[in-house]
């Protein structure tokens, strides 16, 4: 199976030199360092036949950045060179800055399009500027807090406190349970008409991850999980989740609904599932994109050979 999107970075984060304060002061400087400006937490991407990110100098960006903006050190790319990612304020209230050297765009919607790795590089990118954002204070004694290593810690500015506060990721299991022939997909009342997913929900504290999928399973379809075999996972950076993906064998088959999260849960049969992946005429449901992670669960179930 090929990387999942938003996994697979080509960048070395060279963890080792987030502390180096004499080494990011110079790589700040140096005429081979590119970053992406990301605005309302979409990157900076030039469009075309072959859209990919819209990587700029530091002097491209000393006009729209002030003294005290959170350069955060993605890591080395093959040449040594480091790259960043910088949260750019827009001109007013709703216009982009930088619009001379490309167009801000939703990361998931453009994701598709991009070479090989870079989606995962925007992921490392917008996960740690929305953090940024949500960890502006303290959540000890409510002061300030400023960035550290290169944007890889913030620490709270009252020297009495010193609180550290990491980068977060949150686990979701994202599970495709099957019982024989019939695999169980549901659709929450959020999806489009007609469009059918793999089950998912975050990982709670005091609960490891099998004990995560069966529990999610059963509240939301009613159906009870023995096996749990883990499949892969995918790094989802809207904002910070990571996709633990399962597949979960049933050990019941009548479904109860949670109509609090779903719109409805039904078992389908592999043919059915392979329709649907397929997008054949005859199939009466669809199925997530290539992107997903959820896609991949259901292609490794629906192609083994059972
Ligand atoms: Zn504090």
């Amino acid at each position: 199976m090929d990387v999942h999107t938003f996994a697979g970075s080509p960048l070395d984060r060279a963890a080792h030199l987030r502390r180096d304060t004499d080494w990011q002061a110079a790589a700040l400087r140096a005429p081979t360092t590119r970053m992406v400006p990301f605005w309302r937490l979409k990157p900076l991407i030039r469009e075309g036949d072959a859209p990919r990110i819209a990587w700029l100098g530091a002097d491209d960006l000393t006009d729209i950045l002030d003294a005290e903006a959170a350069h955060i050190f993605l890591g080395v790319d093959e040449s040594g060179a480091a790259r960043y990612a910088v949260d750019v304020p827009g001109l007013s209230e709703d216009s982009p800055p930088l619009t001379q050297s490309g167009t801000f765009i939703d990361l998931r919607a453009i994701a598709p399009a991009l070479p090989e790795g870079a989606p995962a590089i925007l992921a490392q990118a917008r996960s740690l500027i929305a953090w940024h954002a949500r960890t502006a204070f303290c959540g000890a004694c409510g002061a300030p807090t400023r960035t550290d290593e290169a944007g890889h810690l913030r620490r709270c500015t009252d020297a009495s406190c010193d609180a550290q506060y990491f980068p977060r990721v949150d686990p979701v299991v994202i599970m495709l349970v099957y019982r024989g022939e019939r695999c169980l997909l549901g659709r929450s009342t959020r999806f489009p008409a007609g469009f059918y997913s793999a089950l998912a929900g975050f990982v709670e504290p005091g609960e490891a991850i099998e004990e995560s999928v069966r529990r999610e399973v059963l509240e939301e379809a009613g159906i009870t999980v023995g096996a749990v075999c883990y499949h892969s996972s995918q790094p989802w950076p809207f904002p910070a989740s990571l996709m633990i993906g399962c597949l979960a064998e049933a050990e019941s088959d009548a479904i109860t609904i949670d109509a609090h999260e779903l719109d409805d849960v039904r078992w389908v049969s592999r043919d059915e599932l392979m329709a649907a992946l397929d997008g054949a005429p005859g199939a009466d449901f669809s199925v997530p994109p290539p992107l997903a992670i959820a896609r991949q669960l259901m292609t490794a179930w629906a192609k083994e050979t059972g």
